[in-house]
């Protein structure tokens, strides 16, 4: 089978490698699409930009890799959708041709393999519903951050959000709050491409931070008040403290704390005069990906109910697809920016 490795800086080589076999308790899966992560992005920008602080290697990527002791590099390719292709030993309930998301990387890759069995962050298999496309299952991955930062949020019926940052997180979060109820929505974005698309799904508002101070902007929206909460998706320190600008001033005996959560990823450190915080009575909340697959509440399988019952739509997200062949270019135009998600497909 064909997969691509990285070998270098902005550089994937397409190698030749045998075919998987599935171990006891595991399948193989045919590899139909696999989604192009922030994550995925991130050795690039590591090699690429200096003064990062290397024990972060910004972020999750490099938190998992030290988690399940699999270099970076071999981590890339997380959001995968296919059909089983080969059942190993011991597997029951899934046959070849079964349409899946599974909880596995390498997905640059004709096949991937797969442990049926939950029993870590990268195990675990989920069926894709009749009526949910190919496509959009690839997207599971990603909505499942989304749904495990909006449960965490603990946001309430009705409640005024602001989504600081409109990539592909910050819009499935804006259909993850919209489907749980929330009141009006006002998002920052800088980039049209993502702002349209964010108007397009439901916010009240989208505001251009570098035309308006977004800040004013929330405050004149909600009467000065604020909003209940607010989501940082952008990773940039300065935008960190206008989200925390933006939640509303904690009135305890009532518990209308605002709430800042912190989804972004950050390649710098940044500055937080703790004040914000304190003297606004501010809840200030971190969310990483998603529950393992053995815990009661597992987010994909929340995910794959969402998309069941269309409640969210994941179609205006995907904006380019490339072959295998084609990564480099994906990988390059998904730097630059110019898409919302990117889909390979081998
Ligand atoms: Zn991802």
């Amino acid at each position: 089978m064909r997969k691509a490795e990285l070998v270098g800086f902005e550089k994937f080589v397409i190698k030749e490698v045998p075919d998987p076999e599935p171990g006891k308790g595991q399948v193989v899966i045919r590899v139909n699409y696999c989604a192009v992560c922030g994550t995925d992005l991130e050795p690039f920008r590591v090699l690429k930009e200096k003064n990062i602080d290397t024990r972060y290697i910004s972020g999750s990527m490099n938190l998992w890799a030290q988690m399940t002791g699999i270099t970076m590099y071999q981590l890339l390719g997380h959001e995968i959708s296919g059909e089983i292709a080969k059942v190993g030993e011991g597997v029951e309930g899934w046959s070849v041709g079964d349409r899946v998301v599974p909880r596995a990387y390498g997905g640059y890759a004709d096949y991937v393999i797969a442990d049926v069995k939950p029993a870590g962050l990268f195990s675990g298999l989920y069926r894709i519903p009749d009526g949910v496309s190919m496509e959009e299952a690839a997207l599971v991955e990603p909505l499942s951050v989304a749904v495990a930062a909006v449960r965490r949020s603990e946001m309430k019926l009705g409640d005024r959000v602001a989504i600081f940052g409109a990539g592909p997180i910050g819009l499935l979060i804006l259909q993850c709050i919209r489907a749980a109820g929330a009141g009006e929505v006002f998002i920052s974005e800088p980039l049209k491409v993502r702002r349209e698309v964010a108007k397009k799904l439901g916010a009240d508002e989208v505001i251009n931070p570098r035309e308006e101070d977004p800040v004013e902007r929330i405050k004149d929206l909600t009467g000065g008040e604020g909003v209940n909460v607010a989501f940082e998706c952008s990773g940039v320190g300065e935008v960190l403290r206008q989200a925390i600008e933006a939640v509303r001033v904690g009135v305890p005996e009532y518990r209308s704390r605002g709430r800042v959560m912190v989804v972004g990823i950050y390649p710098k450190p940044a500055v937080i005069y703790p004040n914000w915080v304190v003297l606004k009575n501010v809840e200030l909340r971190g969310t990483l990906a998603y529950n393992p697959p053995s815990a009661p509440d597992d987010e994909f399988k929340i995910a794959l109910t969402l998309l069941k019952r269309r409640m969210v739509n994941l179609k205006p997200l995907i904006t380019a697809k490339f072959p295998l062949e084609r990564i480099n270019d994906a990988f390059r135009e998904a730097l630059e920016g110019k898409h919302i998600k990117v889909l390979i497909h081998p």
